[in-house]
């Protein structure tokens, strides 16, 4: 399932507008009710406001509804590894994401916990009642 969602990702990661970093990122996040949403990397000429592909995905699993996201999945056409930044990693953490896949440059996916990728992590459950 791992390899199909990765497919889907490197498809969305194909159409990413990246025209000034040449960076071009696909993701795919599985909500916790089965349905499929995908993302890239969306630049513009103001560099720090584009959109990662992790966020784009996300963001459009939220339009739908979804609050709970089961497995994120990321590939990049241009480099061997890829793994999400840390505003996107936070992002996760909002959506309790439960597994990262990534791709690890030799062919094969890696495949993470999230407290692997974002240990010691805050969220907002770690927020007191005051
Ligand atoms: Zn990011």
């Amino acid at each position: 399932m791992n390899e199909e969602l990765y497919d889907k990702a490197r498809d969305a990661a194909a159409n990413a507008y990246a025209p000034y970093s040449n960076f071009h990122v696909g993701a795919v996040v599985v909500a916790d009710d089965g349905r499929v949403f995908e993302g890239c990397n969306v630049e513009n000429a103001a560099y720090g406001s584009g959109i990662c592909a992790e966020g784009n995905a996300i963001s459009s699993a939220a339009a739908s509804g979804v609050r709970k996201i089961d497995t994120v999945v990321i590939a990049c056409l241009d480099a061997g590894e890829c793994y999400p930044c840390g505003n996107c990693r936070q992002l996760m953490r909002e959506f309790s994401v439960d597994t990262v896949v990534v791709q690890d440059g030799s062919g094969a996916l890696r495949v993470h916990s999230f407290d692997e990728i974002l240990p010691h992590s805050f969220g907002p459950d770690s927020l007191g009642d005051g």
